[in-house]
């Protein structure tokens, strides 16, 4: 069943009429590239670099975050490399970015982009390593902002790339202000990716920490859908590089609202593939829609099943 599963599982993805959507890998170093290419990535849709910085009492120095960059970047020649900008704060707290006082609910604190503002030196080190790491290579480098609630803050990051000679600049939408304003954010940047873990936490305001919460927590929640039909109609690019791209009948409904790319933790790429190859725009397309007229995030992903005739 699972080599039935897995047939049309190499090559790029696309729909079984032949729309493209590719196919990238979440990464969080160098160390996770092997098993990115041996799942067929076509390049990297979220490098996590937090990962660089953690356990350590200063920030790691400008020549050891260039040679990581160039070495994740070096791996796919004919790809994209989206590079998250540091998201320190909530779950992901870093030693030396401590948040300035107590904060009673981290989540909802100083964290991502805002954490950065604060700190625009760390900031500016990690754009000119990147842009550093980019030069003369081939590899399409992205960077985004994670934590972007309003377009006045994609703004501003924009800007900061831009100072450094990166054109590519792009926004995390993970907050549920940043999707009911897409259009708005859309003017500023150059693409959109959904970190569907948070947007689902904050929309459904269910900690993604609290396992108790997990039917909230669920990326099938129809208000969640509804957010990602937003952004993906904000007339830019809008990939998705939350936990819900590595679902194989999720991902066919967010490509069905509009998701122009999906990434995921490289294990999830074969079975996503196959599902895509096995089903039209069009299925998918029904499949969104009938996700969406949905009441509860169990009947979203019932329905969906359904509308889905392909899935193993
Ligand atoms: C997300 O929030 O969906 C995401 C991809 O980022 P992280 O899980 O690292 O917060
Ligand atoms: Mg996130």
């Amino acid at each position: 069943a699972r080599a039935a599963a897995l047939r049309g599982a190499t090559g790029p993805g696309q729909t079984r009429d032949g729309h493209r959507v590719p196919l990238l890998a979440n990464v969080g170093g160098p160390q996770d590239l092997d098993n990115a290419l041996a799942n067929g990535a076509e390049g990297v849709g979220l490098y996590r670099t937090e990962f660089l910085f953690l356990d350590r009492a200063t920030p790691p120095a400008d020549a050891e975050q260039e040679k990581a960059y160039r070495k994740v970047l070096e791996a796919f020649p004919e790809g994209r490399v989206v590079v998250r900008a540091l998201d320190a704060g909530a779950d992901k707290p870093l030693a030396f970015l401590p948040p300035p006082g107590e904060e009673p609910n981290p989540a909802l604190g100083e964290r991502g982009l805002r954490m950065l503002r604060r700190h625009e030196d760390v900031l500016s080190a990690q754009l000119s390593a990147l842009s550093r790491a980019a030069s003369g290579l081939t590899t399409k480098l992205q960077v985004m902002a994670p934590m972007v609630t309003d377009a006045e803050e994609a703004a501003y990051f924009a800007r900061a790339c831009r100072d450094h000679g990166i054109d590519t600049p792009g926004v995390m939408v993970e907050v549920p202000a940043a999707a009911l304003r897409a259009r708005d954010l859309a003017r500023e940047v150059a693409f959109f990716s959904l970190g569907t873990n948070d947007l689902t936490q904050y929309t459904c305001a269910a900690d993604r920490q609290l396992g108790g919460l997990a039917s909230l927590q669920d990326p099938w929640q129809p208000a969640v859908l509804d957010l990602v039909a937003l952004s993906a109609s904000a007339g830019i690019p809008c990939g998705v590089c939350g936990e819900a791209a590595g679902d194989p009948a999720l991902a066919c409904v967010l490509v069905g609202l509009g998701v122009t790319s999906l990434s995921m933790s490289a294990p999830s790429l074969p079975l996503v593939r196959a599902a895509l190859a096995r089903h039209t725009m069009a299925e998918c397309r029904t499949a969104a829609d009938a996700a969406r007229e949905a009441r509860t995030a169990a009947d979203a992903r019932a329905a969906a099943r359904e509308a889905l005739p392909g899935l193993a």
